[in-house]
């Protein structure tokens, strides 16, 4: 659980050492609106990935499951700027599978940190390995980091790209290649 005093602390000491007037009226509220909206935004760290993905089906030969274009927003922990793009999540089932849904629950739990893209998408792959144990996982992320394109080197519009392959995926290169042949339809 956030403490959300130490928040409103914290965001009064920026609007001070930034300048601000912390008593004008457009700031009033600010540092209680952003010790909110950070509850939300890392609402991730109270969470376990483990439990969206236990509910579980059985399957029997079952080919590459895809779930792709799943809209994810995250907070970079080197600038505290959000960065967010699409994740696509695959795995190839042994025997059981995860309600569609509880793909995009856990890329959610863990975008909802403070987090490096990279750690993001191993963290992702890692969840469903432990829990649904599976042949084999390949998550590929992309993501746009405001910290690029505001501040230092501004290049808007450039995209991040990260992947993790676990198992399968990280055994044999014709599964891969279909993974990335099923993202580009
Ligand atoms: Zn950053």
């Amino acid at each position: 659980m956030v403490n959300r005093e130490k928040i409103e602390e914290g965001v009064r000491l920026l609007l001070e050492g930034i300048g601000e007037d912390t008593g004008r009226e457009g700031l009033l509220e600010t540092p209680q609106r952003i010790a909110r909206m950070y509850e939300e935004l890392f609402a991730g760290m109270d969470q376990d990935a483990a439990e969206p993905l236990s509910r579980q089906f059985e399957v029997r030969d079952g080919g590459i499951v895809l779930e792709k274009d799943i809209t994810f927003y995250s907070v970079c922990e080197h600038h505290m700027l959000p960065f967010f793009g699409k994740a696509h999540v695959a795995y190839l089932p042994d025997g059981h599978v995860a309600g569609l849904s509880k793909l995009a629950r856990t890329v959610e739990v863990y975008a909802r940190r403070l987090q490096l893209q990279e750690r993001l998408t191993a963290q992702v792959a890692d969840a469903l390995m432990e829990n649904l144990h599976p042949k084999g996982v390949m998550v590929l992320l992309e993501a746009e980091h405001m910290c690029m394109a505001m501040r230092g080197i501004k290049k808007p519009g450039s995209r991040t790209v990260t992947v993790a392959a676990r198992g399968a995926f990280e055994r044999d290169a014709a599964l891969q290649e279909n993974f990335y042949r099923m993202l580009d339809r």
